[in-house]
């Protein structure tokens, strides 16, 4: 990493539950230099026509059928545009809606080369955390992630509590009681603990991990690290995030890695 290199962190509207004061006590005590930029659209003050196009870019991102890539020519209709531009401007809620992650990276990526041309370049980390749940195409249908990294790294806090997935017994038990026709809302409680819920105390801690391996893909290249008790270990269960994610230590390796990169 450079002498002038810095992370620059903005957000839209995520989870209540996350404190970007959190993640920049987290990323400066690696030393890393943080801004927090705060609201995305805010500081990108584009113009109300400029708002309606970035609406229009990302509400034809949205994924429609999970088995089928999005070529982002997909007609959209006014209403969703509408309610994009409500989400855009906190009106709205993403909830529910579910996007193809590089698609919001590359429309991100040019808002953000319109208004800082000047820090597009290797070194500046732009990290946006997000509301909007994402995922990539991969084995023919989209999964749900928490982050991907790149120019700008996206994290979801709706990804950190659909992506990885609950313990092996809990989709068990929600098949048999379905099949039985039973109701479903005892489980979340008896599984309470072993999972992040939404607007979870645990999201700051947690996604601190993800800035970590946004910011050590960016200036190490490596995507994640094999040690699972590492913060930059790619957990694929609920429990090892809780676990790894969540006490956020880096392993020795990458520690180092990082430090010397820096
Ligand atoms: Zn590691």
């Amino acid at each position: 990493m450079k002498r002038d290199s810095r992370v620059f962190v903005y957000s839209d509207y995520p989870s209540a539950s996350l404190s970007t004061d959190v993640v920049q006590e987290r990323v400066s005590e690696l030393g890393f230099p943080l801004e927090d930029r705060g609201n995305l659209i805010d500081f990108l003050s584009l113009s109300e026509q400029g708002i309606y196009k970035l609406a229009q870019n990302l509400s034809s991102a949205q994924i429609p059928d999970i088995s089928i890539a999005v070529d982002n020519t997909n007609p959209v209709d006014r209403n969703e545009i509408d309610s994009e531009v409500n989400r855009l401007l906190g009106r709205e809620s993403a909830a529910g809606k579910f996007y193809d992650g590089f698609w919001i990276q590359r429309i991100l990526y040019r808002a953000l080369a319109e208004k800082v041309a000047d820090e597009i370049k290797s070194g500046f980390i732009h990290l946006i955390f997000t509301s909007r749940l994402f995922g990539t195409f991969e084995n023919r249908r989209y999964h749900a992630r928490v982050v991907l990294m790149g120019t700008p790294a996206l994290v979801s806090t709706s990804g950190l509590i659909e992506a990885p997935a609950k313990p092996k017994e809990y989709y068990y038990i929600k098949g048999r009681l379905i099949q039985s026709g039973i109701g479903l809302s005892e489980l979340d409680n008896m599984y309470k603990g072993r999972f992040v819920e939404y607007d979870d105390p645990k999201t700051s801690s947690i996604l601190s991990s993800y800035a970590l391996q946004a910011i050590g893909y960016e200036i190490t290249g490596n995507a994640f690290c094999e040690d699972p008790d590492c913060c930059l270990f790619n957990s694929h269960w609920q429990e090892d995030v809780l676990r790894v994610q969540y006490n956020g230590n880096l392993c020795k390796k990458c520690m180092e890695s990082i430090r010397s990169n820096k």
